[in-house]
């Protein structure tokens, strides 16, 4: 695989409003909201359903255009950037762990990971076999890799949504709700996770949620309400 040498300085929201229509006038999902991820650190973003996490991450992700405000990955301004560009800088550097698992079904678990390098037009030797190490990094052994999503549990689900998001070595992790499918032991374990994969990979990690027990193994807790971030 084509090695990409990037310089990571983190994700940075500054002064970032968001709007949505509503009937006449608009609702205000983000109002003002300002954060900065270091790599290697990881931030969870806990707030009330309606409160906003879920347009913060889209943001954050450079998939919705805020009406103001800058988003900074790795330094660079994603609003000053061409679709293309911003395109490219999303496959690049962001990992994004959607509330949906939006895994495909007919695809085994290390499949999931290698549809991506198709499309990247890497070595699928070498494609493979880091596919395999990343699952296994990640709790799933060579039977379950070879898995489809029906024959796996919500937890084991989710572990193959992480994976594939580290599979383009992001200096940014984004993680919606990773927890909210799971019992609360099998919950614990994916936040533990993602603590360790932000240690090892040196990942910009930001996880939101709305479940306050789970946030021990966080770095930062930042309280949401009403768009504003605490
Ligand atoms: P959370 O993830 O914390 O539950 P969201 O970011 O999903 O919060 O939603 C924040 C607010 O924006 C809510 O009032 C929600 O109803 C509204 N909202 C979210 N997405 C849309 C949309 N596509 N169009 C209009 N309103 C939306
Ligand atoms: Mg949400």
């Amino acid at each position: 695989m084509t090695a990409v040498l990037k310089t990571r300085t983190g994700l940075a929201l500054r002064e970032v409003t968001l709007t949505y229509p509503d009937g006449e006038s608009r609702l205000t999902a983000l109002d003002r909201v300002t954060l900065e991820v270091a790599p290697g650190e990881f931030a969870a973003v806990a707030g009330p359903s309606g409160s906003g996490k879920s347009s913060l991450l889209a943001v954050a992700a450079t998939l919705l255009r805020p009406d103001s405000g800058q988003v900074l990955i790795d330094g660079q301004d994603a609003g000053e950037l061409s679709d293309g560009a911003r395109t490219a800088l999303r496959r690049e550097r962001l990992g994004i762990v959607f509330q949906q698992s939006n895994l495909l079904a007919s695809l085994t678990a290390v499949e999931q990971l290698l549809v991506l390098e198709s499309v990247r037009g890497g070595k699928p030797r070498a494609a493979r076999e880091r596919a395999e190490e990343l699952l296994a990094s990640v709790g799933l052994d060579g039977a379950k890799q070879r898995r489809r999503p029906h024959q796996l549990s919500g937890g084991e689900r989710q572990r193959v949504n992480i994976a594939r998001a580290l599979f383009g070595r992001p200096s940014v992790l984004l993680v919606d709700e990773p927890t909210s499918a799971l019992d609360h032991e099998r919950g614990a374990q994916i936040v533990e996770l993602l603590a360790e994969i932000t240690r090892t990979h040196g990942t910009a990690t930001v996880m939101v949620t709305h479940d306050r027990d789970l946030l021990g193994r966080v770095d930062r807790v930042l309280a949401m309400h009403d768009g504003r971030l605490a």
